[in-house]
């Protein structure tokens, strides 16, 4: 995963993005989708259109797990 802007897409400026650092690797929550079925928690890169977008400051890092193999990163 990434944290280069192109490669992240609407989320690197959304209010609704999370950026998730562990040692090896970043990645993009949305936080939308913890109410919102429409959206994944993790959408694949880059989100080149989305209904949810709310453009805001770039979003803060939170620690956190990275997501499951289930998941898609
Ligand atoms: S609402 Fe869309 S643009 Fe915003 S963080 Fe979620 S997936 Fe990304």
């Amino acid at each position: 995963m990434t944290d280069a802007p192109e490669r992240v897409g609407l989320c690197f400026r959304c209010i609704h993005a999370r950026i998730v650092r562990t040692p090896r690797s970043v990645f993009w929550r949305c936080a939308r989708a913890e109410w919102d079925p429409r959206f994944e928690r993790y959408p694949r890169l880059p989100v080149v259109a989305c209904i949810g977008f709310e453009p805001g400051p770039r979003p803060e890092d939170e620690p956190g797990e990275p997501p499951s193999s289930s998941e898609p990163a």
